[in-house]
């Protein structure tokens, strides 16, 4: 069926693929699985060989893999046109998705600037706060608030808002200062609070010090809402993004809501500010925006914040800064074809029995010795592995605790990429209780296989 071999497709690989984020010497060694294919939940490699796509191929996948509809537009979209350019020019489907994404976003937010990956999406709503404060008259205000352990994207304006000691350490000097905030994070709590709320109230205190004491300074204020993915699945405590845009108005910080992971139906509801009745002032989207199958970008504004670049041409208000694949209408109508799947298979209606069942198991998996703490909203959830449960101790990250599990699960079915030694669970939100009983299962076979014989 394949025209090369699994052989031949696995030494390409080794021979030419420079992969991201991987120690690319010990990638060589190993001999990769070649995904051909996808169906649904699962994943296909070169050997016929079927994976249940754990982590929604990189936490997109929203509908399954191969989804007809979507195949469908897509396949009509290039019969039409492949790409023209929003400089100069607007097409069909970049003004129809414009439309249905305000019609769905949190009140408020109406108007759309395209990119095409989310770390684009994050930074043009850094740089539209930035150059906002300009024109209001409030040049001072040049600065940024980000929280600890946040992950906004690899160009080097997304890492700076960015809160991961891993990814800042070697580029450091190239990246520009912010005022870092404490994030709520109850089991290992900076303030010692092992009760979530009472966590979450100490990193609100610390973050109106800071304002109080910077505002005249800080443009804005870059948050994931409700879950920081990246920095390990920790969910914020209820209440913590509605606290944090009122300390926001309170001091006159444009608050920029990074939903490029959680956006998309993944915590229950289509947006996570909209759990917490939040309208942040700029909301960056990507991920799951096309439902996985193409890059594609969104950052919304308020009109508050669009007028402020209104003016005559000499005043030089325009807002610089474009892609040259800005609003792609092959990838608008994906990302169409998926919000019209969102209504006509009622997906976010479906969502709360699955939800529930990976709660149940959840509540199950904390009992094993080396499960320190579990986490879920909506259908993303964490499991973090640790040496010791009473004190906490991590497992050496030498050890590679959560790469060994993740590469057992491989053997049971299951395609699923740690972070640390944190078990993501970021299935697709089509999936079906028995596949996510599957998924588990695996997961839970999986940990068991690699920690209890060592004696760990
Ligand atoms: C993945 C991610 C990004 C970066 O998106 P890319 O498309 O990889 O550039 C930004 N923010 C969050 C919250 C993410 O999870």
């Amino acid at each position: 069926m394949n025209r090369y071999d699994t052989k031949t497709l696995q030494e390409y690989d080794r021979n030419y693929v420079w992969h991201p984020f991987t120690q690319m010497k010990e990638w060589e060694r190993d001999a990769p699985v070649v995904i051909v294919r996808g169906e649904g939940s699962y994943l296909i490699d070169s050997d016929g060989n079927r994976y249940l796509d754990g982590v929604a191929a990189i936490w997109t996948n929203v509908h399954g893999h191969c989804k007809k509809e979507i195949n469908e537009a897509i396949k009509t979209q290039v019969d039409l046109i492949e790409h023209s350019t929003l400089l100069g020019l607007t097409n069909d489907k970049a003004a129809i998705l414009a439309k249905r994404l305000v019609d769905i976003a949190p009140p408020g937010l109406c108007k759309v600037f395209y990119s095409d990956n989310g770390s684009t999406a994050v930074e043009i709503g850094v740089k539209m706060a930035f150059q906002y404060w300009q024109h209001q008259g409030r040049p001072r205000k040049t600065k940024f608030i980000s929280f600890k352990n946040a992950y906004h994207g690899d160009t080097i304006g997304a890492v700076s808002v960015g809160g991961i000691d891993l990814f800042h350490g070697v580029f450091r000097p190239l990246l520009f200062p912010t005022i870092q905030a404490p994030a709520p994070y109850c089991y290992r709590c900076e303030f010692g609070e092992s009760d979530s709320s009472r966590c979450g109230r100490r990193c609100l205190q610390e973050l109106e010090r800071l304002m109080t004491a910077h505002a005249d300074e800080v443009a804005g204020l870059v948050i994931e809402p409700l879950v920081q993915g990246a920095g390990g699945m920790i969910v914020q405590p209820d209440g913590f993004v509605r606290a944090v845009r009122e300390l926001c108005d309170r001091h006159g910080i444009l608050m920029i809501a990074d939903e490029v992971a959680v956006g998309f139906g993944r915590t229950g509801a289509m947006f996570a500010c909209q759990r917490e009745g939040v309208t942040p002032d700029i909301m960056a989207l990507s991920k799951g925006i096309t439902a996985g199958y193409l890059p594609l970008a969104a950052t919304m504004a308020t009109q508050e914040v669009y007028n402020a670049f209104l003016g005559e041409y000499r005043e030089m208000k325009t807002f610089f800064h474009g892609h040259t694949f800005t609003g792609n209408p092959i990838a608008c109508a994906a990302a169409l074809a998926s919000l019209a799947l969102f209504e006509s298979e009622g997906l976010l209606e479906s969502l709360p029995p699955k939800i529930g069942y990976i709660a149940d198991r959840l509540q199950v998996m904390i009992e094993h010795p080396s499960v320190g703490n579990v986490r879920q909203c909506g259908m993303v959830a964490g499991i973090e592995l640790v040496r010791n449960k009473e004190t906490k101790e991590p497992f050496p990250w030498e050890e590679r605790v959560g790469v060994r599990v993740c590469r057992e699960a491989l053997r049971h079915g299951i395609f699923l990429r740690p972070l640390g030694n944190i078990i993501v669970v970021f299935p697709p939100l089509s999936s079906s209780l028995e596949e996510l009983k599957f998924l588990m299962d695996g997961i839970e076979a999986s940990i068991e296989a690699v920690i209890l014989p060592s004696g760990a």
